[in-house]
């Protein structure tokens, strides 16, 4: 088998040089811990932030407010982008896909949507991911290892400075990427207290979504962040017996536990929640289907996204006829369901989940 240098170099477990911990996984009240503790300033962390998410410098030295000392300690304390980019690809649509690949030459995607509204990222929160959904691509090959949060930060930062040259603005993030954000908890936590800030990139709560494949226990823990995060539910299933056949996760943690968690989350918040319903040819896009999910449905504050099944080489499923699709949308508003169909970005640009790595990276999704 054909292997990158850096995948050789992993694979012989020859040693790396570490690089130094990433200054972007430092929420701005760590930020000013740490200064504390080097005899610096508090202030000088609002500072530092402003050169990080407001000038997007990338190079201490750059900091010219910061006392040169201080300058060289940051340096020699900390990196600031650990990611370097090996594959951007434009589509048609304006799409911009970026494969970017890490310290330790793990590779990971991060996409540019373009809306009517505004430029959105699509961020990627581990290296593959251990949830194993039958239909998708990011969990072919299982969890490599978790993102830090300086990782998913950078994932940001990146795509601005490529907006920056149009001076254009990431205007919101959906954490729909790689991984299961819940799995990584902590450092998804720290990534939206970092994004959010007002003197970081300072991109509203309200304009951020986070999407799980339904790991409860964290469902109650998110509902008591007190965040005005946009909250999404990958459903894709009205009943627990065809959930568990599309997501084993289902097992675990069955569809009326779920629907459980999620109420307390709608109570606890006052938020709607989004259910993300993917259409799979033939499995679960029948009207009877339609008629479960209203069902279970009702009375919720929510929304449906239905999202047309992304072709996926190593999976079976087969697309829904359009037609079919739109009997299935009729269905829901029949029942007072807020329902949507989602708009497809990049499709000559391989930007769904997991494909581009999949494709650039054999070696890693095996
Ligand atoms: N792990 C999180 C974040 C991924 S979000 C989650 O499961 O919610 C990406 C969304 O795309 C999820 O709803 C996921 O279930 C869905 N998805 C994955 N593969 C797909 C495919 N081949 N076609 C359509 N949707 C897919």
């Amino acid at each position: 088998m054909e292997m990158t240098n850096t995948a050789a170099r992993r694979s012989t477990g020859e040693a790396q040089l570490l690089p130094l911990p990433s200054i972007y996984s430092l929420t701005l009240d760590e930020l000013k811990e740490w200064l504390v503790a080097h005899g610096e300033k508090p202030f000088r962390a609002t500072q530092i932030y402003e050169w990080l998410y407001g000038k997007r410098v990338t190079d201490f030295a750059e900091m010219t407010n910061l006392p040169k000392r201080l300058r060289e300690q940051l340096a020699s304390a900390f990196s600031i982008t650990t990611l370097k980019t090996i594959v951007k690809q434009t589509s048609k649509d304006g799409t911009i896909k970026f494969l970017f690949e890490l310290h330790d030459g793990y590779s990971i995607e991060t996409v540019l949507m373009r809306h009517n509204y505004g430029n959105s990222v699509c961020v990627t929160t581990q290296v593959g991911c251990r949830i194993g959904c039958t239909f998708c691509a990011s969990t072919l090959g299982g969890l490599k290892r978790h993102l830090e949060a300086g990782e998913i930060v950078a994932q940001v930062v990146q795509v601005q400075k490529a907006l920056d040259e149009t001076e254009e603005r990431v205007s919101s993030i959906v954490v729909m990427g790689i991984g299961e954000p819940f799995d990584n908890y902590d450092a998804l936590i720290k990534f939206l207290r970092i994004v959010n800030h007002s003197k970081g990139l300072n991109i509203g709560a309200r304009h951020i979504t986070v999407s799980t494949s339904g790991i409860i226990p964290k469902i109650y823990q998110f509902a008591d962040e007190g965040m005005q995060i946009n909250f999404a539910i990958s459903l894709h299933a009205p009943t627990t017996e065809l959930r568990t056949k599309l997501m084993p996760i289902n097992k675990a943690y069955p569809l009326p536990k779920l629907m459980e968690a999620v109420r307390y989350y709608i109570e606890k918040t006052g938020r709607r929640v989004t259910f993300e319903y993917g259409l799979f040819g033939g499995v679960n896009d029948q009207l009877e289907h339609a008629e479960q999910l209203a069902e279970l449905l009702k009375g919720l504050k929510c929304h449906v996204n239905l999202i047309p099944v992304n072709y996926v080489p190593e999976r079976n499923y087969v697309r829904t006829p359009r037609n079919q699709i739109f009997a299935f949308e009729r269905a829901l508003k029949k029942h007072g369901i807020n329902v949507t169909i989602r708009r497809e970005h990049g499709h000559d640009i391989d930007a769904a989940c997991g494909q581009l790595r999949a494709k650039e990276r054999k070696e890693e999704t095996r």
